[in-house]
Protein backbone atom coordinates (compact mmCIF):
# COMPACT_ATOMS: atom_id res chain seq x y z
CA UNK A 1 0.00 0.00 0.00
CA UNK A 2 0.74 3.44 -0.87
CA UNK A 3 2.54 5.19 2.74
CA UNK A 4 1.44 8.13 2.10
CA UNK A 5 -2.29 6.81 2.89
CA UNK A 6 -1.48 4.68 6.00
CA UNK A 7 -3.79 4.98 8.83
CA UNK A 8 -1.07 6.60 10.81
CA UNK A 9 0.17 8.77 8.33
CA UNK A 10 -3.06 10.07 7.63
CA UNK A 11 -4.02 10.73 11.04
CA UNK A 12 -1.36 12.39 12.01
CA UNK A 13 -2.00 14.60 9.15
CA UNK A 14 -5.25 15.71 9.84
CA UNK A 15 -3.41 15.91 13.47
CA UNK A 16 -0.83 18.27 12.66
CA UNK A 17 -2.51 20.42 9.88
CA UNK A 18 -4.99 23.29 10.49
CA UNK A 19 -6.89 22.90 7.42
CA UNK A 20 -8.04 19.42 8.35
CA UNK A 21 -9.39 20.13 11.73
CA UNK A 22 -13.22 20.23 12.18
CA UNK A 23 -13.01 22.14 15.77
CA UNK A 24 -10.25 22.69 18.31
CA UNK A 25 -9.96 24.27 21.86
CA UNK A 26 -7.71 27.48 21.67
CA UNK A 27 -5.42 28.25 24.77
CA UNK A 28 -4.42 31.74 25.45
CA UNK A 29 -1.19 31.60 27.47
CA UNK A 30 -1.33 34.94 28.11
CA UNK A 31 -4.35 35.08 29.86
CA UNK A 32 -2.48 32.03 31.76
CA UNK A 33 0.64 34.10 33.01
CA UNK A 34 -1.91 36.98 33.58
CA UNK A 35 -4.11 34.83 36.19
CA UNK A 36 -1.01 33.37 37.68
CA UNK A 37 0.21 37.04 38.52
CA UNK A 38 -3.07 38.04 39.68
CA UNK A 39 -2.91 35.27 42.26
CA UNK A 40 0.31 36.01 43.19
CA UNK A 41 -0.99 39.44 43.67
CA UNK A 42 -3.34 38.32 46.83
CA UNK A 43 -0.46 36.10 48.34
CA UNK A 44 2.32 37.09 50.97
CA UNK A 45 5.39 36.79 49.18
CA UNK A 46 7.31 33.47 51.00
CA UNK A 47 3.14 31.80 50.24
CA UNK A 48 3.90 29.12 47.40
CA UNK A 49 1.78 27.88 44.99
CA UNK A 50 0.59 24.83 44.02
CA UNK A 51 -1.52 24.76 40.21
CA UNK A 52 -4.49 22.46 39.69
CA UNK A 53 -4.07 21.23 37.01
CA UNK A 54 -6.00 17.61 37.26
CA UNK A 55 -8.63 16.43 34.68
CA UNK A 56 -5.97 17.40 31.54
CA UNK A 57 -5.73 20.85 33.14
CA UNK A 58 -9.47 21.35 33.62
CA UNK A 59 -9.86 20.61 29.78
CA UNK A 60 -6.95 22.73 28.25
CA UNK A 61 -4.63 20.26 28.23
CA UNK A 62 -2.30 19.65 30.55
CA UNK A 63 1.01 19.19 29.28
CA UNK A 64 1.06 22.72 27.46
CA UNK A 65 -0.46 24.38 30.83
CA UNK A 66 1.86 23.46 33.25
CA UNK A 67 4.57 24.19 30.89
CA UNK A 68 3.74 27.54 31.17
CA UNK A 69 2.60 27.59 34.74
CA UNK A 70 5.98 26.31 35.97
CA UNK A 71 7.84 29.19 33.41
CA UNK A 72 5.59 31.65 34.98
CA UNK A 73 6.76 30.70 39.12
CA UNK A 74 4.42 27.98 39.90
CA UNK A 75 5.88 26.02 42.86
CA UNK A 76 4.09 22.85 42.62
CA UNK A 77 1.88 20.98 40.56
CA UNK A 78 -1.41 18.87 41.71
CA UNK A 79 -3.30 15.95 39.40
CA UNK A 80 -5.75 13.72 40.24
CA UNK A 81 -4.86 10.33 38.97
CA UNK A 82 -1.14 8.37 39.13
CA UNK A 83 -1.50 8.64 35.33
CA UNK A 84 -1.94 12.06 35.34
CA UNK A 85 1.30 12.45 36.97
CA UNK A 86 3.10 10.13 35.03
CA UNK A 87 1.73 12.24 31.83
CA UNK A 88 3.33 15.27 33.08
CA UNK A 89 6.57 14.03 34.09
CA UNK A 90 6.64 12.10 29.97
CA UNK A 91 6.56 15.45 29.17
CA UNK A 92 9.76 16.22 30.55
CA UNK A 93 8.02 18.87 33.19
CA UNK A 94 10.44 18.27 36.88
CA UNK A 95 7.97 20.64 39.18
CA UNK A 96 6.85 18.70 42.41
CA UNK A 97 3.88 17.21 41.63
CA UNK A 98 1.21 15.94 44.39
CA UNK A 99 -1.19 13.43 43.85
CA UNK A 100 -4.68 14.42 45.14
CA UNK A 101 -6.34 11.35 44.95
CA UNK A 102 -6.09 8.30 46.96
CA UNK A 103 -5.90 4.72 45.46
CA UNK A 104 -2.31 3.44 46.02
CA UNK A 105 -2.31 -0.02 44.84
CA UNK A 106 1.02 -2.12 44.58
CA UNK A 107 1.50 -1.25 41.15
CA UNK A 108 0.62 2.44 41.57
CA UNK A 109 3.17 2.82 44.05
CA UNK A 110 5.91 1.66 42.08
CA UNK A 111 4.83 3.75 39.19
CA UNK A 112 4.66 6.67 42.02
CA UNK A 113 8.40 6.19 42.81
CA UNK A 114 9.32 5.67 39.49
CA UNK A 115 7.69 9.06 37.82
CA UNK A 116 8.90 11.05 41.33
CA UNK A 117 4.96 11.69 42.35
CA UNK A 118 3.96 12.65 45.99
CA UNK A 119 1.23 10.56 46.71
CA UNK A 120 -1.69 11.75 49.69
CA UNK A 121 -2.24 9.60 52.57
CA UNK A 122 -5.64 9.63 54.22
CA UNK A 123 -5.97 6.89 56.95
CA UNK A 124 -3.10 4.88 58.99
CA UNK A 125 -3.65 1.36 57.33
CA UNK A 126 -3.79 3.38 53.80
CA UNK A 127 0.27 4.81 55.26
CA UNK A 128 1.33 1.05 56.37
CA UNK A 129 0.45 -0.47 53.34
CA UNK A 130 2.53 2.43 51.54
CA UNK A 131 5.35 2.03 53.62
CA UNK A 132 5.48 -1.63 52.74
CA UNK A 133 5.36 -0.93 49.04
CA UNK A 134 8.14 1.22 49.28
CA UNK A 135 10.29 -1.12 51.99
CA UNK A 136 10.02 -3.75 49.26
CA UNK A 137 11.23 -1.29 46.47
CA UNK A 138 15.08 -0.61 48.18
CA UNK A 139 15.22 2.86 47.61
CA UNK A 140 18.18 4.70 49.25
CA UNK A 141 15.72 7.77 50.53
CA UNK A 142 12.18 7.80 52.13
CA UNK A 143 9.31 9.01 49.77
CA UNK A 144 7.42 11.99 50.06
CA UNK A 145 4.18 11.23 51.05
CA UNK A 146 1.01 14.34 51.94
CA UNK A 147 -1.36 13.85 54.63
CA UNK A 148 -5.04 14.73 54.37
CA UNK A 149 -7.25 15.79 57.09
CA UNK A 150 -11.64 15.98 56.62
CA UNK A 151 -12.34 19.24 58.41
CA UNK A 152 -15.93 19.36 57.23
CA UNK A 153 -15.35 18.40 53.73
CA UNK A 154 -16.74 14.62 54.68
CA UNK A 155 -14.39 13.66 51.42
CA UNK A 156 -11.13 12.38 51.66
CA UNK A 157 -9.36 12.75 54.93
CA UNK A 158 -8.38 11.56 58.53
CA UNK A 159 -11.12 12.70 60.88
CA UNK A 160 -9.57 16.26 62.16
CA UNK A 161 -9.94 15.00 65.84
CA UNK A 162 -7.67 12.27 65.55
CA UNK A 163 -4.84 14.66 63.62
CA UNK A 164 -2.67 13.56 66.18
CA UNK A 165 -2.81 10.15 66.13
CA UNK A 166 -2.62 10.42 62.62
CA UNK A 167 0.27 12.24 62.16
CA UNK A 168 2.19 10.50 64.99
CA UNK A 169 1.12 6.98 63.53
CA UNK A 170 2.59 7.94 59.95
CA UNK A 171 5.42 9.38 61.37
CA UNK A 172 6.63 6.23 62.96
CA UNK A 173 6.38 4.41 59.84
CA UNK A 174 9.75 3.95 57.89
CA UNK A 175 10.34 4.95 53.65
CA UNK A 176 7.92 7.53 54.37
CA UNK A 177 8.77 11.75 54.41
CA UNK A 178 5.74 13.78 55.32
CA UNK A 179 6.01 16.72 52.94
CA UNK A 180 2.92 18.67 54.17
CA UNK A 181 -0.47 18.43 56.31
CA UNK A 182 -3.72 19.74 54.22
CA UNK A 183 -7.64 19.61 53.64
CA UNK A 184 -10.04 21.40 51.74
CA UNK A 185 -12.93 23.62 51.89
CA UNK A 186 -16.56 22.83 51.37
CA UNK A 187 -18.51 25.85 51.00
CA UNK A 188 -14.94 28.76 50.40
CA UNK A 189 -17.14 29.79 47.41
CA UNK A 190 -20.85 30.51 49.35
CA UNK A 191 -21.29 33.89 50.98
CA UNK A 192 -21.99 32.75 54.15
CA UNK A 193 -19.20 31.83 55.71
CA UNK A 194 -20.18 30.30 58.89
CA UNK A 195 -19.01 26.59 57.52
CA UNK A 196 -15.88 28.04 56.06
CA UNK A 197 -14.77 29.44 59.69
CA UNK A 198 -15.51 26.19 61.11
CA UNK A 199 -12.93 24.48 58.94
CA UNK A 200 -10.42 27.52 59.35
CA UNK A 201 -11.15 26.60 63.37
CA UNK A 202 -10.66 22.62 63.06
CA UNK A 203 -7.97 22.78 60.74
CA UNK A 204 -5.85 25.51 63.22
CA UNK A 205 -7.03 23.36 66.26
CA UNK A 206 -5.77 20.02 64.27
CA UNK A 207 -2.46 22.06 63.81
CA UNK A 208 -1.75 23.13 67.55
CA UNK A 209 -2.83 19.39 68.55
CA UNK A 210 0.00 18.27 66.44
CA UNK A 211 2.75 20.50 67.28
CA UNK A 212 1.87 20.33 71.06
CA UNK A 213 2.55 16.34 70.78
CA UNK A 214 6.10 17.84 69.51
CA UNK A 215 5.75 17.64 65.68
CA UNK A 216 6.65 20.35 63.07
CA UNK A 217 4.42 19.61 60.00
CA UNK A 218 6.37 21.38 56.87
CA UNK A 219 3.62 22.56 54.67
CA UNK A 220 0.23 23.66 55.73
CA UNK A 221 -2.06 24.17 52.99
CA UNK A 222 -5.83 24.62 52.68
CA UNK A 223 -7.12 27.23 50.14
CA UNK A 224 -8.35 25.94 46.83
CA UNK A 225 -9.58 29.05 44.28
CA UNK A 226 -12.49 30.29 46.46
CA UNK A 227 -10.46 29.90 49.81
CA UNK A 228 -7.78 32.19 48.18
CA UNK A 229 -10.10 34.79 47.10
CA UNK A 230 -12.27 35.31 50.25
CA UNK A 231 -9.73 34.90 53.31
CA UNK A 232 -6.04 34.97 53.38
CA UNK A 233 -6.72 33.13 56.79
CA UNK A 234 -6.72 29.93 54.61
CA UNK A 235 -3.45 30.47 52.56
CA UNK A 236 -1.12 29.27 55.11
CA UNK A 237 2.15 27.73 53.42
CA UNK A 238 0.69 27.46 50.02
CA UNK A 239 -2.45 27.39 48.14
CA UNK A 240 -3.91 25.26 45.31
CA UNK A 241 -5.84 27.07 42.83
CA UNK A 242 -7.54 26.05 40.28
CA UNK A 243 -10.15 27.62 38.28
CA UNK A 244 -8.93 30.96 38.87
CA UNK A 245 -5.55 29.76 36.70
CA UNK A 246 -8.43 29.29 33.74
CA UNK A 247 -9.77 32.76 34.25
CA UNK A 248 -12.95 32.13 35.74
CA UNK A 249 -14.36 33.14 38.72
CA UNK A 250 -15.67 30.32 41.51
CA UNK A 251 -18.68 32.89 42.67
CA UNK A 252 -20.31 35.98 40.98
CA UNK A 253 -19.73 37.70 44.57
CA UNK A 254 -15.72 37.29 44.49
CA UNK A 255 -15.43 38.66 41.21
CA UNK A 256 -14.25 41.99 42.25
CA UNK A 257 -11.69 40.76 44.29
CA UNK A 258 -9.47 39.30 41.16
CA UNK A 259 -8.96 40.34 37.72
CA UNK A 260 -9.34 37.21 35.68
CA UNK A 261 -9.04 36.58 31.80
CA UNK A 262 -10.48 33.13 30.51
CA UNK A 263 -7.91 31.19 29.17
CA UNK A 264 -9.60 28.90 26.98
CA UNK A 265 -12.09 29.07 23.86
CA UNK A 266 -13.86 26.40 21.79
CA UNK A 267 -13.44 27.22 17.89
CA UNK A 268 -15.45 25.03 14.91
CA UNK A 269 -15.90 25.17 11.43
CA UNK A 270 -19.07 25.10 9.07
CA UNK A 271 -19.57 22.51 7.11
CA UNK A 272 -22.65 23.08 5.04
CA UNK A 273 -24.84 26.22 4.88
CA UNK A 274 -28.16 25.48 3.77
CA UNK A 275 -31.80 27.43 2.84
CA UNK A 276 -34.63 26.15 4.54
CA UNK A 277 -38.16 26.62 4.20
CA UNK A 278 -40.74 27.66 6.52
CA UNK A 279 -42.02 25.11 8.79
CA UNK A 280 -39.05 22.52 8.25
CA UNK A 281 -38.03 20.41 11.41
CA UNK A 282 -34.15 20.90 12.34
CA UNK A 283 -31.76 17.91 13.82
CA UNK A 284 -32.95 14.79 15.69
CA UNK A 285 -36.74 14.80 17.42
CA UNK A 286 -37.65 17.64 15.10
CA UNK A 287 -37.39 20.10 18.53
CA UNK A 288 -36.93 23.03 16.23
CA UNK A 289 -39.17 24.18 13.30
CA UNK A 290 -38.81 27.32 11.21
CA UNK A 291 -41.53 29.83 11.69
CA UNK A 292 -40.01 31.36 8.56
CA UNK A 293 -37.49 30.58 5.83
CA UNK A 294 -34.21 31.00 6.86
CA UNK A 295 -30.24 29.99 6.34
CA UNK A 296 -28.89 27.78 8.83
CA UNK A 297 -25.53 26.71 9.22
CA UNK A 298 -24.12 23.17 10.27
CA UNK A 299 -20.95 23.01 12.74
CA UNK A 300 -18.54 20.41 13.20
CA UNK A 301 -18.66 20.34 17.07
CA UNK A 302 -21.76 17.84 18.80
CA UNK A 303 -21.53 16.62 22.52
CA UNK A 304 -18.95 13.56 22.18
CA UNK A 305 -16.83 17.06 21.65
CA UNK A 306 -18.27 18.64 25.37
CA UNK A 307 -20.85 20.51 23.99
CA UNK A 308 -23.80 19.75 26.54
CA UNK A 309 -26.94 18.43 24.81
CA UNK A 310 -28.89 20.00 27.02
CA UNK A 311 -27.61 23.37 25.61
CA UNK A 312 -29.92 22.41 22.45
CA UNK A 313 -32.01 25.20 21.32
CA UNK A 314 -30.35 27.42 24.43
CA UNK A 315 -27.16 28.69 23.24
CA UNK A 316 -25.47 30.89 20.77
CA UNK A 317 -22.43 30.88 18.66
CA UNK A 318 -20.58 33.96 17.45
CA UNK A 319 -20.37 33.90 13.56
CA UNK A 320 -18.21 36.83 11.96
CA UNK A 321 -18.56 38.72 15.69
CA UNK A 322 -21.99 38.78 15.87
CA UNK A 323 -23.92 36.25 18.07
CA UNK A 324 -26.67 33.65 16.63
CA UNK A 325 -28.66 31.14 17.89
CA UNK A 326 -28.23 27.40 18.21
CA UNK A 327 -31.18 25.49 16.48
CA UNK A 328 -32.28 22.30 17.13
CA UNK A 329 -31.37 19.21 18.83
CA UNK A 330 -26.84 18.88 19.66
CA UNK A 331 -26.26 15.74 18.05
CA UNK A 332 -23.00 14.24 18.56
CA UNK A 333 -20.43 15.32 16.06
CA UNK A 334 -22.41 18.49 14.93
CA UNK A 335 -25.02 21.32 15.87
CA UNK A 336 -27.22 23.77 13.20
CA UNK A 337 -26.88 27.38 13.70
CA UNK A 338 -29.39 29.78 12.35
CA UNK A 339 -27.03 32.23 10.16
CA UNK A 340 -30.01 33.69 8.37
CA UNK A 341 -28.36 37.73 9.43
CA UNK A 342 -24.73 36.53 7.84
CA UNK A 343 -26.17 36.05 4.20
CA UNK A 344 -22.66 34.89 2.27
CA UNK A 345 -21.71 32.39 4.96
CA UNK A 346 -18.57 30.46 3.91
CA UNK A 347 -18.00 26.43 4.03
CA UNK A 348 -14.84 26.25 6.04
CA UNK A 349 -15.46 29.53 8.26
CA UNK A 350 -14.44 29.45 11.56
CA UNK A 351 -17.00 30.06 14.26
CA UNK A 352 -16.90 30.46 17.87
CA UNK A 353 -18.93 28.14 20.28
CA UNK A 354 -17.15 29.30 23.28
CA UNK A 355 -15.19 32.70 24.06
CA UNK A 356 -14.48 35.87 22.50
CA UNK A 357 -14.80 36.91 18.99
CA UNK A 358 -14.74 41.27 18.60
CA UNK A 359 -17.04 42.64 21.27
CA UNK A 360 -19.08 39.67 22.05
CA UNK A 361 -18.10 36.88 24.70
CA UNK A 362 -19.76 33.67 25.77
CA UNK A 363 -18.35 32.11 28.63
CA UNK A 364 -18.31 28.66 30.33
CA UNK A 365 -20.70 30.45 33.33
CA UNK A 366 -23.11 31.29 30.60
CA UNK A 367 -23.40 27.70 29.79
CA UNK A 368 -22.91 26.94 33.28
CA UNK A 369 -26.03 28.51 34.49
CA UNK A 370 -28.37 27.50 31.08
CA UNK A 371 -27.63 23.73 31.92
CA UNK A 372 -27.38 24.08 35.90
CA UNK A 373 -24.41 23.25 36.85
CA UNK A 374 -20.46 24.68 37.58
CA UNK A 375 -17.91 26.09 34.78
CA UNK A 376 -16.06 23.72 36.34
CA UNK A 377 -17.75 20.95 34.80
CA UNK A 378 -18.07 22.53 31.14
CA UNK A 379 -14.23 23.20 30.96
CA UNK A 380 -13.09 19.68 32.05
CA UNK A 381 -16.16 18.24 29.72
CA UNK A 382 -13.69 19.01 26.44
CA UNK A 383 -12.66 15.85 25.35
CA UNK A 384 -9.47 14.67 23.95
CA UNK A 385 -10.81 15.27 20.58
CA UNK A 386 -10.60 18.51 20.73
CA UNK A 387 -6.92 19.09 19.57
CA UNK A 388 -5.21 21.80 21.87
CA UNK A 389 -4.12 24.60 20.32
CA UNK A 390 -2.05 27.71 20.94
CA UNK A 391 -3.82 31.37 20.42
CA UNK A 392 -0.96 32.35 17.98
CA UNK A 393 -0.50 29.59 16.15
CA UNK A 394 -3.81 28.76 14.67
CA UNK A 395 -5.56 29.37 11.86
CA UNK A 396 -7.96 32.59 11.30
CA UNK A 397 -10.85 33.29 9.28
CA UNK A 398 -9.78 34.94 5.73
C1 LIG B 1 -9.64 20.45 42.65
C2 LIG B 1 -8.98 20.82 43.89
C3 LIG B 1 -8.49 22.12 44.12
C4 LIG B 1 -8.73 23.26 43.16
O1 LIG B 1 -10.07 23.70 43.26
P1 LIG B 1 -10.59 25.02 42.53
O2 LIG B 1 -11.92 25.25 43.13
O3 LIG B 1 -10.68 24.70 41.07
O4 LIG B 1 -9.60 26.08 42.82
C5 LIG B 1 -7.78 22.36 45.28
N1 LIG B 1 -7.59 21.38 46.19
C6 LIG B 1 -8.07 20.13 46.03
C7 LIG B 1 -7.84 19.11 47.08
C8 LIG B 1 -8.79 19.81 44.90
O5 LIG B 1 -9.29 18.57 44.75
Amino acid sequence: MDDRFSSETVIKSIDLEWEQQRAWVEIDRAALVHNVRQVRSLLKPDTQMMAVVKADAYGHGAIDVARTLVAAGVDWLAVATVPEGIELRAAGIVAPILLLGAIHTDIQVRAIVQWNLQPTICTIPQAITISKSVAALNLDKPLNIHLKLDTGMSRLGANWQQAETFYREVSSLPYLKIGSLYSHLATADAIDRTVMDMQLDRFARSIAAIENAGYAPPLLHLANSAGILTTDRSHYQLVRPGLILYGLCPAPHLQSKIDLQPVLSVKARVSQVKEITAGTGVSYGYRFIADRDMQIAVIEIGYADGVPRRLSNRMQAIVRGQLVPQIGTITMDRLMLDVSQIPDLQVDEIVTILGRDGSVYISADDWANEVETISWEILCGFKPRLPRANKDEEPKNA
